[in-house]
């Protein structure tokens, strides 16, 4: 599914202009997320604040406020427990997913920031950062004592 399709089907969870701050890769997990929040946030309070890339890893951000004033204190316990649980769980899998393309994948800590991705994306982003590092050398701004 696409970005665009997907908050299409759970409009009512975000603001207008909301963008995935992520790769499209995490798109299945994202729409998961969803699916599972729809679920059980029947009276549709929960609101998405973020849905972003940190430190590799895919970060769903949640608004609870309307749903927390709308629950006793023991359903609210009860639902926030689950939902972290979940979130956790599906932030869990993310490490294993390409954030470029949703092919089995691996946390990389080696290139410009961390990123969770495939061999192929990862070859390519090695690739790319050697020939950065080449032009700084070539460009005298780096000397080989700096890498
Ligand atoms: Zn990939």
């Amino acid at each position: 599914m696409t970005e665009k399709e997907i908050i299409d089907k759970y409009k009512y969870m975000f603001l207008d202009n909301f963008k995935f701050e992520c790769g499209s890769g995490w798109n299945s997990l994202i729409y998961l997320t969803l699916s599972f929040l729809s679920d059980i946030d029947t009276k549709k309070l929960i609101e998405i604040f973020q849905i972003k890339e940190k430190l590799g890893g895919l970060r769903i951000n949640l608004n609870y406020d309307k749903l927390k004033e709308n629950l006793s204190k023991e359903e609210w316990e009860d639902i926030f427990n689950k939902i972290f649980w979940q979130l956790n769980q599906f932030e869990q899998l993310s490490y294993t997913l390409c954030e470029n393309d949703g092919k089995s994948g691996k946390l990389r800590k080696d290139l410009d920031w961390i990123q969770t991705l495939c061999d192929d994306c990862y070859k390519l982003e090695r690739d790319a950062l050697n020939s950065r590092l080449v032009d700084l050398l070539c460009s005298g701004l780096l000397t080989s004592n700096d890498i």
